[in-house]
């Protein structure tokens, strides 16, 4: 998808894939330093042990405690979190966040990018529907002592029924990858159209849960726009060229359908 994009805009720019062990990690950051890198992206397990390695990190990565792309800034190493961010700017082609009442399904790393990036981004209220309260808590209590959003933790009962009031709907769970039957186990008659309805899920981006919204009249949002704008969000920071995400669509189209 990076390179569709670098290929588009005539950048002789590679974007390669490299498997990092993590007793590795401190010495492979100083080599991408060394070697004059822009920046690298980063996956599960580095998200978290990677930031005593860098020089500073933006806003949102510092309150999520995770970094997944590292962008040389004047020769400092700055971790950056575009999982989230990726989410908003799809999601504010639909619908601006400021003011409203957010429902979020999981309370792992892609929900917790999310969740900071739309409290950061103004969102009034965050129900956080976990399974595990271990990890459904604590990032309540995140929202509420470093955001300005007013969060609460609900364990997911056997069907979730949508409160009254909620704007926006999040699956953040991986419930939904690699099956385009898995339910999501919420009531689905409590969707309406004045709902806004995403799921993080890639593979494949058609989920039950967005067919079933879709149904009942809202207005929903795959999970390819959230990975494209990560990507259109990374080859800014790295280049500073607005990349074209048509491109990066075609080419995440070609792979996982959609
Ligand atoms: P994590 O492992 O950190 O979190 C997984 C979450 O899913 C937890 O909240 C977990 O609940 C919940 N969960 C998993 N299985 C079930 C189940 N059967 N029933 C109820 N809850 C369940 O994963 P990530 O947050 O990193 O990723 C989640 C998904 O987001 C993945 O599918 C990933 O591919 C996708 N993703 C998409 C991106 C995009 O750009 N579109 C970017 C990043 C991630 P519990 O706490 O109870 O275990």
């Amino acid at each position: 998808m990076i390179e569709a994009a670098f290929a588009h805009h005539g950048l002789n720019w590679r974007y390669i894939n490299c498997e990092v062990p993590p007793e590795h990690l401190g010495d492979a950051v100083k080599g991408a330093s060394a070697m004059g890198w822009r920046g690298f992206n980063l996956s599960i397990p580095h998200k978290v042990t990677v930031i005593p390695h860098l020089d500073g990190l933006g806003e949102s990565a510092a309150i999520m405690g995770a970094v997944n792309c590292a962008v040389n800034r004047d020769g400092k190493l700055i971790g950056e979190n575009t999982d989230g961010k990726g989410f908003l700017k799809s999601l504010l082609e639909v619908v601006n966040p400021a003011g409203t009442s957010v429902v979020m399904f999981g309370a792992g790393g892609a929900a917790r990018a999310i969740c900071v990036e739309l409290a950061l981004a103004g969102a009034k209220a965050v129900t956080i529907v976990n399974r595990s309260r271990a990890r459904g808590a604590p990032l309540a209590e995140l929202l509420n002592t470093k955001t300005k959003a007013k969060a609460s933790f609900v364990p997911w009962p056997e069907n979730y029924a949508i409160p009254e009031g909620t704007d926006i709907i999040v699956n953040a769970t991986s419930i939904g990858l690699g099956n385009s039957d898995q339910p999501l186990g919420i009531s689905i008659g409590t969707i309406t159209p004045r709902h806004v309805v995403a799921d993080v899920i890639v593979d494949p981006p058609d989920t039950r849960f967005l067919r079933d919204a879709r149904l009942r009249g809202a207005t929903v949002i795959d999970g390819l726009g959230m990975l494209i704008n990560q990507g259109v969000i990374g080859v800014k920071y790295w280049t500073g060229i607005d990349a074209s995400p048509d491109v990066m669509r075609r080419k995440l189209v070609e792979i996982f359908g959609g």
